[in-house]
This record gives C-alpha cells, structure tokens and sequence, in this order.
C-alpha cells in the first residue's frame, strides 16, 4: 500500500516539475465572465459556442413549461427497463426531422457515444482508419473494440486513400473515423472528399464526431455535414448537446437498421441510467430554436477570423477556422506564463499542455463563444498585441 502511495506521489511530483500537473479550478459563473480566485475574467474558455447557456429568456420560457408533474430529474433506469420516457422519442424524432436522416438515437454523453458505437459495430474483420488527433473518447472506444486500427496523419486525405486501397481486400469492413473541427487545432476535415472515397467501396463506412460544429455550422446550425451537404452520405453522424446546445447528451442519426443494431449490442447505451427527461426536454426546446440562431454563429465566426488573424499576423501558428482557436507558445511553462499574463489582464484563458496536446505544441486554446462582443475580443487583441 505504502508502495503504491509513494509511486503516485513521485509521478504527481514529476507532473508538477514539468508544470503539467492539474488541479481543478475554483470558479464562480457569471453571465460570460467567471470570477476565479477573486478575480473578474471574460470566460474564453467555455464550450457554450451560442452563448445559450448564459440566457435567462430561454431558461425562463423553458420553465414556464414544467409543472412539478412533468418535471423528470430522473429516469431511473435503463431505456431498456423503464427509463424510456417519451421525452427520448420525441427527441429522436425530432433530430431525425431535422437531419433528414431514417432514425436518431441519443446517449447520455459524447463520451458514452464514442466509447459505445465503435467497439458495438467492430469485430476483428474491421478495420479502423483514424485521424491522428480524434478525441480521446474516439481513442477509448477505438481501443475497446476488437478492431484493427490505423491512424492517419492529421487531414492527410492522400495517406488515407492509399490506406484503403491498400486495405480494403483484407477487412470485411472499414470505418473511418473523424472529427469535423477539431478539438485542439480547431481546422477541418474535408467531409466531402471522405464520402467520395468511401463512395468508391461497399465495405467502407465513414464516423464523424461532430461535438464542436453541431449548433454552430450550416444554416440550420446542424454542423459541417449540412454545410458541406452530406449529411445522409455519413454512417455515424454523432453530436453532443454539452456545447452549442447548452444541455448534455450526445445523439447519432443514421439509418433504422443501426439505430436498431445499437440498442441491441451498444454497452454503453444499455448498461446506464439513462439522462433525466427534464434534460432532455429543455434539448428538445433547445433543437427546436436551433434554425433561429443563425446570427448568433455569423458573429461567432467573424470574432474568430478576427481573433486568428491577428495571433497569425503575430507569428504563432494558428491552423484555425472555426471559433476554437489555438495560440501554440511550445513550451508547457511559457504556455502557463502566457495564460497568467492574460488572466491578469481579465481573459480566462487556459493552458493546454501533454498529454492533450503533443510534446512541445502546448498552447493557449481560446473556445469562442457568440456572447462576446467585438469590442471583448478587439480588447483581447490589443492585450496580445502590446505584448
Ligand atoms: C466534448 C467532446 C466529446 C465528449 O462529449 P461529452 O458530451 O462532453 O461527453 C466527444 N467528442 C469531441 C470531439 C468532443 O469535443
């Protein structure tokens, strides 16, 4: 027992020595801004990308609607005992209206849908071809299945054709799995060419995570898919709710048959309380505003190629086009001085460092959201300028 308190307590030791050690933060919420250790900050770090969850009108009309009958906070069980309120329906149906898709399904979380659909659907006749940097969800359920998996370089669309051509005689099937923006560079996969070349196959399926685009592309908000017009052309079209949307959850939409297929062998889906009706009502009440916001996501995007120009203009690499934008400084102790220095001057900004990111690219990820102003994010500027 000694032994293993020791051993943690040296690797704690040596986390801290390499300024990667972390704890969590003490905040306090205030409309955009958090107060943390007493001082006021403008919130640069949020994933509420609409500014949805700051807004009292919302809340308030959405409360307007509960009565202590019909407010849920729990489900009790499974969907596949008791837990499956009609709340879940009308929610699926819903999303599959607005996908155009045959069926929805929803989970409790990104990280039940990404630990959960790869390992249901894989067995060792698959053959997975990642992106190198999908989220650590995408990496869990990849090491969960039983597939085979490859990683590709990072938006290397010419590695990955050859990949499958190479492949796709030896696997029953191949999935190839990716992010639409990603989390840490905020760029972009090209959606279209990846159903091009699996349009080529009949064994080739294409998973894309859609968690930082849903709500804040394409005009009726519904991600990259629908800005890029392939939503029915993708197998997996996965999202959360616990960003642009303001609630929790994750959904996919996809055909009835894997909706089907999912209920039986998803672990992940079955083996958990499914989310408190009252939750999924207020996505539902979120969803059905979703169309409306579309001002909300031109801002979102203007403040962004403002703010990425300027970190360009100044040197940094910013391989950005949406509102995650990273300044990557290289150094984790730099990264940490930079992110104090701008805390000091009221943005809190935070410091991604290994093993998030790879060795020497820490960086500072500014997470933009539609409730800043252009003069927060002109003041932003001028702090990173007269440096
Ligand atoms: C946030 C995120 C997830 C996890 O979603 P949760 O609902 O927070 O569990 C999954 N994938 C990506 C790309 C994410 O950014």
């Amino acid at each position: 027992m000694n032994d293993f308190i020791n051993s943690i307590q040296e690797e704690l030791q040596i986390l801290k020595e390499k300024r990667n050690f972390r704890s969590l933060p003490q905040l306090i919420h205030d409309k955009g801004e958090v107060v943390v250790n007493g001082q006021r900050m403008l919130n640069l770090s949020s994933n509420d990308y609409l500014g949805l969850a700051n807004d009292l009108s919302l809340r308030n009309e959405f409360l307007e609607t509960l009565t202590p009958q019909t407010f849920l906070p729990t489900s009790s069980s499974s969907r596949l005992l008791t837990g499956n309120f009609t709340a879940y329906q009308e929610l699926e149906q819903q999303l599959a209206d607005i996908f155009g898709t045959e069926s929805a399904l929803v989970f409790n979380s990104g990280y039940h849908a990404n630990t959960g659909i790869l390992p249901a659907v894989s067995d060792i006749h698959t053959l997975l071809l990642a992106d190198k940097l999908v989220h650590a969800s995408l990496i869990d359920g990849i090491r969960l299945s039983a597939a085979k998996c490859i990683r590709y370089r990072h938006n290397d669309l010419s590695q990955l054709k050859r990949l499958i051509e190479e492949n796709h005689n030896h696997f029953d099937k191949i999935i190839i799995v990716t992010e639409s923006i990603f989390s840490m560079d905020g760029d972009e996969a090209d959606l279209s060419t990846l159903v091009k070349f699996k349009q080529n196959y009949s064994n080739v399926l294409l998973y894309v995570d859609e968690a930082h685009a849903f709500g804040v592309r394409g005009e009726k908000g519904l991600g990259c898919a629908e800005e890029q017009n392939c939503i029915n052309d993708i197998d997996f079209l996965v999202g959360t709710f616990g960003k642009a949307i303001a609630s929790a959850g994750a959904y996919v939409a996809c055909r009835s048959v894997i909706r089907d297929y999912l209920i039986n062998k998803m672990r992940t889906f079955i083996f958990t309380t499914a989310l408190p009706p009252v939750n999924v009502q207020w996505t539902s009440f979120i969803l059905e505003r979703l169309s409306s916001f579309q001002e909300k996501r031109q801002h979102l995007l203007r403040i962004s190629r403002k703010l990425k120009e300027v970190l360009t203009c100044k040197g940094y690499v910013c391989p950005s086009v949406s509102h995650i934008v990273p300044m990557v400084v290289g150094d984790s102790k730099d990264t940490i001085l930079k992110a104090e220095e701008l805390q000091r001057k009221g943005f809190y900004a935070l410091p991604v460092r290994p093993p998030t990111v790879p060795e020497g690219t820490s960086r500072i990820r500014f997470s933009l959201t539609a409730d800043i102003t252009e003069k927060e994010i002109d003041e932003l500027i001028n702090s990173i300028l007269n440096k």
